[in-house]
């Protein structure tokens, strides 16, 4: 998920510089993240296992707007072959 270039260090904000990529003018992303597989320069450990984010009070917006258990993260889980977090009500 891009993020505007006013979060990063640089610019006033709190996402590391070194940890983000330019994606157009206004618009960056964490590092890792468009790559096959995604994996974020900023997550540690191991996913499905125990995983953390490394800079999680720095994170950026999209980060922080990611509700456990929405739609965007179960399917996150199903990428990585990890069981849904909410039952689903058929
Ligand atoms: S929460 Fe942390 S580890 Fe996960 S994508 Fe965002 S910056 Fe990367």
């Amino acid at each position: 998920m891009d993020f505007s270039g006013h979060e990063l260090q640089a610019a006033g904000g709190s996402v590391p510089d070194g940890l983000a990529v330019e994606v157009t003018a206004s618009t960056w992303r964490m590092r890792g993240t468009d790559h096959s597989p995604p994996r974020c320069a900023a997550l540690t450990g191991k996913v499905g296992e125990r995983a953390a984010c490394g800079i999680y009070e720095w994170r950026p917006n999209p980060c922080r707007e990611l509700e456990p258990a929405s739609d965007a993260c179960e399917r996150a889980r199903a990428r990585h072959g990890l069981s849904p977090l909410a039952p689903r009500m058929l």
